[in-house]
């Protein structure tokens, strides 16, 4: 899509796309689906959250990141003054695997057109990878989230060139005191990758939010 392409054409984009990959079934995963969870969130977002794929609550709720990982998520994100409306959300996966095991190889490649075209349609500033799977898949690079988290690299995603911006998965830093901290170490980086500056003291008001309109009540997309 056009660049300069109004948000509104791009939103109706993404709703048109949202429709498509509800009913996918490219690959094995959705025969044991509950349903697709297509990613939910701001469809201006300058910031982009890609995970690695619905869990037992998203499958259930068709919503990403719902249960404690989604907790600590809105929890980081209100660390830098930023809220799930501001951001979008999604994961490489779209439906949930069986057990919550590992995403597999053939289900990545039948899966990654439908998240390249969110990111083409979104026209994120930043794209914050969470975890392996998501960083492996978008920068392209067998290197892991150990040695890369914290580490903006700029990249071209389709016709899309965004700040790549790997960070640990919050699963993995629910029960890891040490891993949290460099999770928010990372994250308090994002205001200034982002173009806000550095993160607002605590004594400084907080930025206004924005009040956003659904975009399709009837829809579970969960646009603002
Ligand atoms: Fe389609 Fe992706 Fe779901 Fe597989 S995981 S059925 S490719 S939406």
């Amino acid at each position: 899509m056009d660049a300069a392409a109004t948000s509104e054409a791009r939103r109706a984009e993404l709703v048109t796309l949202f429709k498509a990959v509800s009913s996918c079934t490219a690959c094995p995963l959705a025969e044991t689906r509950t349903q697709v969870v297509f990613g939910a969130g701001n469809a201006d977002a300058e910031l982009m959250f890609v995970g690695e794929a619905p869990g037992f609550h998203e499958d259930q709720q068709g919503l990403p990141f719902v249960g404690a990982a989604g907790k600590l998520l809105e929890s980081l994100l209100a660390g830098i003054g930023l809220s799930r409306e501001d951001v979008f959300i999604g994961n490489v996966l779209k439906c949930r695997p069986p057990g919550n095991r590992d995403p597999q190889a053939d289900e990545i490649e039948a899966c990654q057109e439908h998240l390249f075209r969110q990111i083409e349609l979104i026209q994120p500033r930043v794209v914050a990878t969470l975890g392996n799977f998501a960083t492996k898949l978008l920068s392209g690079s067998p290197v892991g989230i150990t040695r890369v988290h914290g580490v903006e690299q700029r990249v071209r995603l389709g016709a899309s060139e965004v700040l790549l911006y790997p960070l640990y998965h919050p699963a993995a830093a629910l029960y890891t005191r040490a891993m949290l901290a460099v999770l928010e170490q990372d994250f308090a980086r994002l205001p200034q990758l982002l173009g806000k500056g550095p993160v607002a003291s605590e004594s400084a008001p907080p930025e206004p939010v924005p009040v956003r309109v659904a975009l399709d009540p009837e829809s579970q997309l969960g646009l603002f």
